[in-house]
């Protein structure tokens, strides 16, 4: 029995250890899963929290997402808004195109640009959008009884909204209402030509946000505008300027045309006129000549000396005289084309040595020599006599111009189908001044040579006239003391190709 009660005591107490073992060990197992359930706790908590946030920044990007698309379709809007208004260059046009480009696609139903007037002193809509004509008057009406805020605004050339007028109420509240919006962006508009102006960009819909990106978009907009005005001002000046130019050349042009047709007219009857009076004086002066012979001859009865002396005298002058008219009357001859100029093939050196043998004597008595230097041989295409007549009057003005011991040379090269023949000699010299005068008719520079010595002034004009009819020019280069040289072109003989002779 007690064997009994001592097992089942036994028993009993090795079951409550055993109990006890096992509460302890659930017990440990308990608090390993309470705190493994507070770990999972905190993982989800972080979880939770992690989701959280992907949720917030989700929602950014697409606030982000979005603010970027209106930021494209700004910029296109802003894109197509400027080609229009650079693309034009008239100013009219540029309100009109900016209407057609539907600027309301920047975010503003109501559009307004008005220009202030300096002479006027007061505001002009140039262009609106989302107002009646009728809204359009009365706003302007009430903007220009309160001018100055918007005249000061202009000066200030600052971009106003309702956005930077968050602390002056006042002035946003008076803004919306003389436009009827409840956002809106004022930017100036100044072109560096004209009246400067503002655009007034306005939305009534309470929706719309207004951000720093809409005050910088109409910025650059009415900047665009701004440019876009300028370059149409500056293009209508510049294009009225040509017009003006254009006239003005057209005018000096007709003007022009008349004073040459009354000129020609003018030297037409001129040289009328002395061929006329020349003929009238030369058949006089042939009967004076021929009386003054007769008598010198004494056929008509003897005469004394003193008078025959004085015949001759009559007889000189007459020569002169009728050498004087044969100048003028080939020069007008001339001028009117009436003298037909017989080209033929010549050979410069036999012209210059003839004129120049005819001359020889003169240049002995004066101690000139003359040097005809042709290097080489020149055919020239000309009328052998007039050709003649230049060279005569030439070498003989260089005669009576050159101090004795002085030296002329006659020189000549090719020069494309002319030839250039230089006549220069040592003589006085021509000032500058009268270089160009000596071609006219009776021009002669005043010199003690000029003083002393006959002259008609007519040699040079007759010379330069027959070498115009040749198709050429004539020049002088000229140092006061040192000499002067005549320059002038004649035409060469044409010299055939081998093609040609085929
Ligand atoms: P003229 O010899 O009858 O005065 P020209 O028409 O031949 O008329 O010449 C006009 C003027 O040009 C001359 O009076 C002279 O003053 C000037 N002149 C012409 N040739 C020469 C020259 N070789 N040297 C200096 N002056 C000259």
């Amino acid at each position: 029995m007690s064997n009994t009660i001592y097992f089942l005591g036994l028993a009993g107490f090795s079951a409550i250890i055993y109990l006890s073992i096992t509460l302890i060990t659930k017990m440990e197992r308990v608090k390993l899963l309470q705190q493994n359930v507070r770990k999972l706790e905190g993982v989800l908590n972080e979880l939770d929290e992690q989701a959280k946030l992907i949720v917030r920044t989700d929602m950014e990007l697409n606030r982000t997402q979005e603010d970027l698309d209106k930021k494209i379709r700004d910029l296109y809007a802003l894109h197509r808004l400027s080609q229009t208004i650079s693309t034009t260059l008239e100013e009219s046009q540029i309100f009109k195109r900016i209407r057609e480009s539907h600027p309301d696609e920047l975010g503003f139903e109501k559009i307004l640009l008005i220009f202030w007037d300096y002479k006027e002193k007061k505001f002009h809509a140039s262009m609106t959008m989302g107002y009646t004509q009728e809204n359009t008057d009365s706003l302007l009406f009430n903007l220009n009884l309160d001018k100055e805020f918007y005249v000061s605004l202009l000066k200030s050339e600052r971009t106003i909204s309702s956005l930077s007028l968050q602390e002056d109420l006042t002035s946003r509240e008076k803004v919306n209402n003389m436009f009827e919006v409840i956002s809106f962006v004022i930017s100036p508009v100044l072109p560096k030509e004209g009246n400067h102006g503002l655009l007034f960009m306005g939305t009534d819909s309470p929706e719309k946000a207004l951000t720093e990106g809409d005050e910088e978009s109409i910025t650059i907009l009415a900047n665009q505008i701004g440019q876009g005005l300028e370059n149409a001002r500056l293009f209508e000046t510049a294009w009225n300027a040509q017009q003006e130019a254009e006239a003005k050349a057209d005018e000096k042009t007709r003007e022009s045309t008349m004073a040459l047709e009354q000129v020609e007219k003018i030297s037409r009857r001129k040289s009328e006129f002395i061929s006329a009076v020349a003929h009238e004086l030369r058949t006089p002066l042939t009967s004076i000549k021929g009386y003054a012979a007769i008598l010198a001859t004494g056929k008509l009865g003897e005469i004394p000396q003193a008078v025959k002396e004085r015949l001759e005298k009559v007889n000189l002058h007459a020569d002169e005289l009728v050498n004087l008219i044969n100048d003028l009357l080939d020069i007008s001859r001339l001028e009117s084309g009436k003298t037909i100029i017989h080209f033929e093939p010549a050979d410069l050196k036999n012209i210059t040595d003839k004129v120049a043998d005819m001359l020889s004597v003169q240049a002995k008595e004066k101690g000139i020599e003359i040097v005809v230097n042709l290097q080489q041989d020149h055919s020239v295409n000309v009328d052998r006599l007039q050709t003649e007549r230049v060279f005569i009057n030439l070498i003989s003005n260089a005669l009576k111009f050159t101090p004795a011991q002085g030296k002329i040379t006659i020189s000549a090269h090719p020069k494309k189908d002319f030839v250039q023949i230089d006549i220069a000699d040592t003589g006085i010299g021509i000032p500058p001044e009268a270089q160009e005068a000596i071609f006219e008719e009776f021009y002669r520079v005043d010199n003690s040579i000029n003083q002393d010595t006959k002259g008609t002034g007519l040699g040079l004009s007759l010379v330069k006239n027959i070498i115009e009819a040749h198709g050429g020019t004539i020049w002088v280069k000229s140092k006061p003391q040192e000499g002067s040289c005549f320059s002038f072109l004649l035409p060469a003989v044409e010299t055939l190709t081998p093609d040609k002779e085929a």
